[in-house]
């Protein structure tokens, strides 16, 4: 009898979940420049990392493997990262348009127009409604947490006019996000904060808004 149980119990506890951290940009092509003139590819490596270390230590999570893509990556590297992983995450920081950012003193990008998270997921991405799920996840951990989303990419202006499918989670669809549409599995783009804004800047740097990024993302697990 005692065999029965623990035959039947094997499947559930060998059950785990893959996660395929993808670090936006890369050290030479960093993405965005924040309000203090740092460079936007050392948060996503820094949160990245600090998901990694948050599963291992603070929730004791046996149940995720978690892998992060860093470094001078190709679109190819990023594409087959994400091959037979339950979830490809790429970890980003967020700016905006141009007519809303002025240099400071410093020479540096200074805006408070916009702040918060959002989420993109690709209609061209074959698991699209498995990725959708992923990202309402993360995002209604992030808001029980107290965070907020922002809506400045569904503006219709030039280099906005992103679809909005939720406005209350900060979730949009970007069809033709490349490593998104071109992911092998589910896949979500997370914007962590607007670090031209000074205070998310802020508290993009800060650990206890670390912890509670790293707790949303590892919400998808349970
Ligand atoms: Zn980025």
């Amino acid at each position: 009898m005692k065999n029965i149980f623990i035959i039947l119990l094997m499947p559930i506890f060998a059950f785990s979940f893959d996660l395929a951290i993808d670090v936006g940009h890369t050290p030479k092509f960093f993405g965005t420049t924040s309000s203090t003139c740092q460079q936007e590819y050392n948060y996503n490596l820094a949160l990245s990392k600090h998901v990694y270390s948050y599963a291992k230590t603070k929730m004791k999570k046996t149940n995720i493997n978690i892998s992060i893509q860093e470094g001078e990556t190709t679109f190819e590297d990023r594409y087959k990262s994400s091959i037979n992983k339950d979830l490809f995450l790429s970890i980003h920081h967020d700016a905006m348009q141009e007519q809303f950012i002025k240099k400071d003193v410093n020479g540096c990008p200074n805006s408070n127009y916009a702040s918060g998270f959002s989420l993109f997921i690709s209609g061209k991405n074959l698991y699209y409604e498995k990725s959708l799920h992923y990202a309402k996840k993360i995002a209604k951990s992030l808001l029980l947490q107290g965070l907020k989303p922002t809506l400045h990419h569904a503006e219709p202006i030039q280099g906005e006019n992103r679809q909005l499918i939720d406005k209350k989670l900060g979730i949009y669809v970007f069809d033709d996000l490349k490593v998104l549409k071109n992911a092998k599995s589910p896949a979500v783009l997370f914007e962590a904060g607007v670090i031209v804004n000074p205070i998310d800047e802020a508290k993009a740097k800060d650990k206890i808004q670390m912890d509670k990024i790293a707790n949303a993302i590892l919400s998808i697990s349970k």
